[in-house]
């Protein structure tokens, strides 16, 4: 296997396990952090000393500068791009009569405009060798929605009309386009939830647990998967059954 995997988000959290479980299939691995050097260095040594050709960029998805720059280096380096997973993603906890247009502005900017800006850069090279597969990381908010987080499940749900929407455009170019909607997964991203909350919120899954990074990311493997070749347009639900 040469083929080559971007993961935005890569450094840590469901990122880092999907780009364990891509290395782990053989592939080599591209992965775009924020801000977090030290992290995102680490997760990538850890890569190469399994094996992996595997190398960090520092890169903001929400400014289209920087996603064309960067993703002209990865094509440059690896030759190539084969699989785009579009994960890198902010949240956010606040009612909605107090939050503002800046905390519109940058969620929409990252978790939505974060994709059309990787996508806008990445998919003219999938087209041209008529190959591709993109996963996209939406939530069950952008589903069911969330009380007090309006603008993340805002932000989700246009995942997913975007994700439909290319799968049709890109299928005449071989290109296939899902998402995966978890649901509640063990990482930093909910580590400010108190005691009382995890309980509640354990207790409306059927699978009675929080998700783990790796059950998201065996989902995206399976999805960039020769197994998955006739399936586009999907929303994948990873989520212990909770919608
Ligand atoms: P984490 O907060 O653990 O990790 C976020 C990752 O995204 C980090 O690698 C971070 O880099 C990177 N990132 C954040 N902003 C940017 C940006 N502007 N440009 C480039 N990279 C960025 O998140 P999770 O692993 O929990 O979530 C991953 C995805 O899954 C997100 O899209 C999230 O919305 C979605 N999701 C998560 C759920 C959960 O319960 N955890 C549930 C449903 C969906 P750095 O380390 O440098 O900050």
């Amino acid at each position: 296997m040469n083929d080559t995997v971007v993961v935005t988000g890569g450094s840590r959290g469901i990122g880092k396990s999907v780009t364990e479980a891509f290395a782990a299939a053989g592939y080599r691995v591209a992965l775009i952090y924020a801000s977090r050097r030290k992290e995102a260095e680490k997760t990538a040594e850890s890569l190469r000393e399994r094996g992996t050709d595997a190398v960090a960029y520092l890169c903001d998805v929400s400014d289209a500068g920087q996603v064309r720059r960067v993703s002209d280096e990865i094509t440059q380096r690896f030759g190539r791009i084969d699989v785009l997973v579009n994960n890198a993603g902010i949240a956010q906890i606040k009612l909605f009569t107090d939050t503002d247009e800046n905390d519109w502005n940058r969620i929409m900017g990252v978790n939505a405009g974060g994709i059309y800006n990787m996508c806008r850069a990445i998919v003219p090279q999938m087209i041209s060798r008529k190959n591709g597969r993109i996963i996209n990381m939406s939530s069950m908010w952008g589903i069911s929605g969330a009380s007090c987080e309006v603008i993340y499940s805002a932000s989700k749900a246009a995942v997913i009309g975007f994700t439909k929407a290319l799968a049709k455009e890109l299928g005449p170019s071989g290109i296939t386009v899902n998402c995966i909607a978890p649901g509640v997964i063990d990482t930093e991203m909910n580590a400010e939830l108190d005691d009382e909350t995890r309980k509640e919120l354990t207790d409306e899954i059927p699978l009675e647990r929080f998700g783990s990074p790796e059950d998201v990311a065996g989902a995206v493997l399976f999805l960039a998967s020769d197994q998955a070749s006739y399936i586009t347009g999907q929303v994948l639900g990873v989520d212990g059954g909770i919608l």
